[in-house]
């Protein structure tokens, strides 16, 4: 917990309702351990996703849908998702969800990522970067490469409950190598001259970058 849990319950006390299918899905996760956005960023996409009106969506780590059938109900209605995914167990759960609800606007792509990113051929208006924290450093330049000029990367989970401002010392053995990694991948969000990037302190932490014009002054 990054923010003290009081605020956190009383920024969530006013959060409005979901479509009552996004609300049983955000239940079934919460009751089955996915681990699905919190509360603070739903809002917080909603309204990037009003103001940005992104058309075409690429979201990494679809777990069983939930946030990219949360993204579909507030893009522009002639949005598309393509969403990324690994997991054998979770992929017919969210192909189901999606063909439940997904409006034909979802796509899901079954693999691992890395593999998935650099096959990619289209460009995207939004990133939504929530898989392995681990990998993010390495999905980075093919994620770069598919983002249009002006084009927002949000990712997720990125100050592991606070860890990430420790020092390695203080990090347990086992989390040192992802604690590493997630601070070349801060570092280089924050001093690449291709991105502009805000570190925002809401549910686990996230970032939001926008990619530059190619002169780099815009
Ligand atoms: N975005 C979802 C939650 C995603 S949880 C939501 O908020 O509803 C992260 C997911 O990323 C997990 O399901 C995990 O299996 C997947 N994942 C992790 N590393 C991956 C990789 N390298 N390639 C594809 N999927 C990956
Ligand atoms: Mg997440």
């Amino acid at each position: 917990m990054i923010v003290d849990q009081r605020y956190v319950d009383y920024i969530n006390s006013l959060e409005k309702e979901l479509p009552p299918y996004l609300e049983e899905l955000e239940q079934y996760a919460l009751q089955t351990e996915v681990p699905i956005i919190r509360k603070e960023m739903q809002s917080f996409l909603k309204t990037l996703l009003k103001m940005n009106k992104p058309k075409q969506i690429l979201e990494v780590g679809t777990a069983i849908g939930f946030s990219a059938l949360l993204m579909k109900e507030f893009m522009p209605a002639d949005g598309q998702i393509t969403t990324i995914e690994k997991y054998e167990k979770r992929i017919p759960v969210a192909r189901a969800n999606f063909e439940a609800h997904g409006d034909g606007r979802i796509t899901l792509l079954e693999g691992d990522a890395m593999e998935i990113l650099a096959g990619l051929t289209g460009s995207y208006d939004m990133i939504f970067m929530d898989a392995a924290k681990g990998q993010y450093i390495n999905f980075l330049p093919e994620v770069l490469r598919v983002m249009k000029t002006s084009a927002v990367l949000i990712s997720d989970n990125v100050l592991q409950e606070g860890s990430i401002a420790e020092s390695r010392y203080a990090v347990t053995r086992r989390d040192r190598t992802i604690h590493a990694r997630m601070r070349e991948y801060m570092y280089e969000l924050t001093h690449m001259n291709e991105l502009i990037t805000s570190i925002v302190p809401i549910g686990d932490g996230i970032t939001m970058s926008v990619k530059r014009m190619e002169d780099n002054n815009a």
